[in-house]
């Protein structure tokens, strides 16, 4: 095998990430939830024509919001009781502490968005302990600073700039990235001295991640009616309750977003399993979500359900990309696929297309 000059770029940049993660010095789990975010942001946004990617701190802050809310959530330990996880050897993670603070206030994390004033000091608050613990000790190990994801001498108007190559690093990388992200995480929860006692091992990741199809039952009746009661995969009748199903696979982009989620029958939605859809399926899904994104946007608001339709289209354009990239095949419908051509990129219309960034260097 030859590998050519973006993978050994990849495979350094998998190296740095693993040193980081086995090595950097760190009491909380900021940094986890630090690259997870730049992971993510990356699949989100489009990078500048130089392929950096110029990222507000308060954009960040968001991502560790929606990480640690489900976290600090009470979680039953092997006694019955109910406990908060410590996110940090000694004392308390403050992030979480801000976070259960906002927590009595607002019950549900859409419900704590929709309050405008109070999110925004909410996200300020949370950024600024970003800015003074994990951002510029995250690139620190060994008492050594490699500085190969962002320079702290680019820091301004509280934003920092993924460099050159790192954005499509982690577009090329990111199942490898959070799966290696998340159990380093899992692990480090695990370690923390307050947590073992009342740790179960069996459910401790879908705990602190989620699991698929944990709650999504409040998104049926929404999509069952903006979709004219029909699936979105063979646009028959559905009969019975029909099965939400994440457009964008779940195992491929972990997140409940509303304008992903789409209802399907359970045939069909066995049948697609882990698999992008095919082309065709892909403009049912833009016409009818993407499209109508501002219809569904009301619906899910008046339910508190979470969506950001901007962000779904995004992740969509991602996960076709990387598809094509990687010769994926797309289900068609039954046990039929197709390889994946570039012909998704005439359906996804309205999204201005991303150029092939560098490679990254080091
Ligand atoms: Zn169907």
């Amino acid at each position: 095998m030859q590998l050519t000059d973006a993978a050994i770029g990849e495979l350094q940049f998998l190296r740095k990430l693993q040193c980081l993660l086995a090595e950097g010095e760190f009491v909380a789990t900021y940094k986890f939830a630090l690259l997870n975010a730049l992971a993510d942001l990356s699949l989100e946004r489009e990078p500048e024509a130089d392929g950096s990617l110029h990222l507000p701190v308060s954009a960040v802050a968001e991502k560790f919001i929606e990480y640690y809310w489900p976290q600090a959530r009470p979680y039953r330990g092997v006694d019955g009781t109910s406990y908060v996880l410590h996110q940090s050897t000694g004392r308390q993670a403050a992030i979480v502490n801000t976070i259960l603070a906002a927590q009595a206030v607002h019950a549900t994390l859409p419900v704590a968005r929709a309050a405008k004033l109070r999110w925004h000091t909410l996200v300020t608050k949370v950024a600024g302990t970003i800015v003074s613990m994990p951002l510029w000790k995250l690139q620190t190990v060994g008492g050594e600073r490699d500085e190969f994801l962002y320079r702290e001498a680019e820091f301004a108007d509280e934003a920092i700039r993924l460099l050159p190559g790192v954005p499509a690093a982690f577009r090329a990388l990111y199942g490898l990235v959070l799966d290696a992200v998340r159990g380093a995480w899992l692990r480090q929860i695990t370690t923390i001295a307050q947590n073992r006692p009342v740790l179960r091992d069996a459910d401790l990741a879908s705990f602190l991640f989620g699991s698929q199809r944990a709650s999504l039952d409040g998104f049926r009746a929404v999509l069952r009616d903006h979709q004219g009661g029909r699936c979105l995969y063979c646009a028959k009748e559905l009969r019975g309750g029909g099965c939400v199903d994440h457009f964008v696979a779940w195992s491929r982009y972990p997140v409940d977003l509303g304008h992903n989620l789409v209802l399907a029958h359970d045939a069909c939605n066995a049948q697609k399993r882990d698999f992008l859809a095919y082309p065709p399926h892909l403009e049912r899904w833009q016409q009818s979500h993407l499209e109508r994104a501002g219809e569904l946007a009301q619906r899910f608001d008046s339910l508190a359900l979470p969506h950001d339709g901007e962000r779904s289209r995004a992740v969509a354009w991602w996960a076709y990309e990387q598809g094509e990239a990687a010769g994926a095949h797309a289900w068609i419908d039954a046990d039929r696929f197709v390889r994946l051509d570039g012909g998704w990129r005439d359906v996804l219309r309205g999204l201005p297309r991303v150029a092939e960034p560098p490679r990254p260097r080091y």
